[in-house]
């Protein structure tokens, strides 16, 4: 489903509009950042809720720094842009916002420098990204995580993804829902849009941002949450292949992933289906992104 508006040069017009050039910068060298934020819909309350936007719009912000760019605009204006966005598209659904900076010249030579900045935002309909999510069948990719002084992984830069297109494809022709992929030097980093997160004997370990992750709004979520709520201690370490295979629960975090279960890595069944902590955590998770966990208002910011 195409958006029916988007923010363009500074104005929201009709999508038909928001078009740039084959000769754009970005869409030559991949030299774009952007976000992706939900907005969920709270059908007691009559309210679409964005879950953090104020994290993603900072991330975005520093992704955006990290190409050279300089987006003038603050992490509230973001804010505002994006609820004007969502009221003028007006769907009382789960909605994704896509903010989307890039090198706006037209012109051939390959550099960051000396180039004009613009960014877009346009927001679609949005229910589920992984069909399995409560029993997800995931595997090793072949592939190796981009490094950190390669293209920054912190980063979330259009052009990186192609690593990520290359392990979820290989992954889903392969008949697997996801992948892990690998450092250079073998640790876990994450999967192709998601962070990792494995539970062994009631402790919940993920990869540190220094492992070439993406520096997830969801696992930050996720590490507050088990240490408050579930009172779980939280390790971010590196982590060994051979310990995925030892995990008793193993899920994935992201915006579009949500919390997804997964109940078999390379044909191991990992405990028996979906286990207790990741089911808890799902379902806190869940009520908290829909506003309706007091405690966590502050991270519900209402559209209309
Ligand atoms: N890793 C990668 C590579 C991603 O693209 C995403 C999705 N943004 C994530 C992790 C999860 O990040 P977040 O929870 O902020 O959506």
């Amino acid at each position: 489903m195409l958006p029916n508006f988007a923010y363009f040069e500074g104005k929201i017009v009709p999508y038909s509009q928001a078009k740039v050039g084959v000769a754009t910068h970005a869409f030559n060298y991949g030299t774009g950042a952007f976000g992706g934020i939900r907005a969920y819909w709270n059908e007691d309350e009559e309210q679409l809720f964005l879950f953090r936007p104020a994290d993603h719009f900072k991330r975005f912000l520093n992704s955006s720094r990290l190409l050279l760019m300089d987006l003038g605009v603050t992490i509230e204006d973001l804010t505002q842009i994006t609820i004007d966005l969502l009221r003028t598209e007006g769907l009382k659904q789960n909605m994704y916002v896509r903010p989307l900076a890039y090198k706006a010249d037209e012109l051939i030579g390959v550099r960051l420098h000396d180039l004009r900045d613009a960014f877009t935002i346009f927001a679609i309909p949005f229910e589920q990204y992984i069909k399995h999510d409560t029993n997800a069948h995931i595997t090793f990719s072949s592939w190796r995580r981009v490094d950190d002084n390669m293209i920054p992984a912190r980063g979330k830069i259009t052009g990186t993804y192609i690593n990520s297109a290359f392990i979820k494809t290989d992954a889903s022709k392969a008949g697997f829902d996801e992948a892990l992929v690998l450092n250079a030097d073998g640790h876990i980093s994450e999967g192709s849009a998601m962070n990792f997160f494995m539970i062994r004997d009631g402790e919940l370990l993920t990869p540190p941002i220094t492992d070439n992750i993406l520096e997830g709004i969801t696992r930050r979520t996720v590490i507050e949450l088990a240490e408050a709520e579930l009172g779980i201690k939280v390790h971010e370490r590196s982590i060994d292949r051979t310990e995925v295979y030892l995990a008793d629960e193993i899920f994935l975090t992201g915006t579009a992933a949500q919390i997804t279960a997964v109940g078999m890595i390379d044909h191991r069944p990992i405990g028996n289906g979906m286990g207790p902590i990741t089911g808890q955590i799902r379902t806190l998770f869940a009520d908290i992104v829909r506003g309706k966990v007091k405690k966590y208002r502050h991270w519900n910011h209402p559209v209309f």
